[in-house]
């Protein structure tokens, strides 16, 4: 029950997502003003609005221009339910039985915040190749008072593992600066040199080692895919950032596992 609630607010919080995207990036308020059809600017209403099954009973289109709605629409719904509910089942959420006040609840919350995070700068790197520092700053601002908070308030994060993700994340910032300043700007955005600083504080060490390998492997394969098509020169930038947070979330929940199977190949 708590996976299929979980799948349900996913697509709702991918509509969101959709949305607020749209509107960051066309640099309107996110908060003020109802969602307007792109084409036409005609004002949707909440029937318009439901999350896949909208899409599906206007056929794709918008029901006062015609115009065809972008399959990323319901792409990044059901992604953000997919993955939400990932989420709960790997967490074992059972907030029916435990209720909303206790630390794994709290945890559960933040993994939600952290999938949104991740899903809006997916979607914007991939789109328009750039991650918002906004949205970069937010997440890291987040992790580091939900860290403090597992330190300080609840006592299950140590203060040798808080320091050591601190230090982790100024690691591979270091490492990525250098990366992007030697290949000047070629090797990476500088967008994606502030987002590690993030992934760090998420995984510490040794998990962002499996999250970074991941992220260059489907990166270095997505590339050599595009050039083999000659979609793309070698030159043409291929965005980062959205392999970097699928590296990461998968490593925030096997990391462990892959460290293993990697240790016991040797
Ligand atoms: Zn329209």
């Amino acid at each position: 029950m708590e996976y299929i609630l979980s799948l349900i607010l996913g697509l709702f919080v991918g509509s969101f997502i959709n949305c607020v995207v749209y509107r960051v990036y066309n640099k309107e308020s996110f908060l003020k003003g109802r969602s307007k059809c792109p084409k036409c600017g005609h004002k949707l209403k909440v029937l318009d609005l439901i999350p896949v099954l909208s899409f599906l009973f206007l056929g794709g289109k918008c029901r006062y221009c015609k115009e065809k709605i972008s399959i990323q629409y319901p792409l990044v719904e059901i992604g953000t339910g997919l993955l939400f509910f990932s989420v709960a089942y790997l967490l074992q959420a059972n907030f029916l039985e435990t209720g909303f006040f206790n630390l794994a609840f709290l945890n559960l919350l933040f993994y939600f915040f952290i999938t949104t995070c991740f899903v809006m700068i997916f979607v914007f790197d991939f789109k328009w190749f750039i991650i918002p520092d906004g949205l970069t700053f937010t997440g890291i601002i987040v992790t580091l008072t939900y860290l403090l908070s597992q330190t300080f308030v609840f006592d299950v994060l140590s203060q040798d593992i808080l320091l050591q993700r601190v230090i982790t994340a100024f690691v591979v910032f270091l490492f990525f600066f250098a990366l992007y300043f030697f290949s000047g700007g070629r090797a990476m955005g500088f967008g994606d040199v502030k987002l590690v600083i993030l992934l760090g504080l998420l995984l510490g060490f040794p998990k962002i080692l499996p999250a970074l390998f991941i992220a260059f492997a489907i990166g270095a394969i997505i590339g050599i895919i595009l050039m083999l098509f000659k979609k793309k020169g070698i030159k043409s930038e291929v965005p980062f950032g959205p392999f970097l947070v699928l590296g990461t979330f998968i490593a925030m929940f096997f990391g462990d596992h892959i460290i293993q199977w990697y240790l016991s190949l040797m």
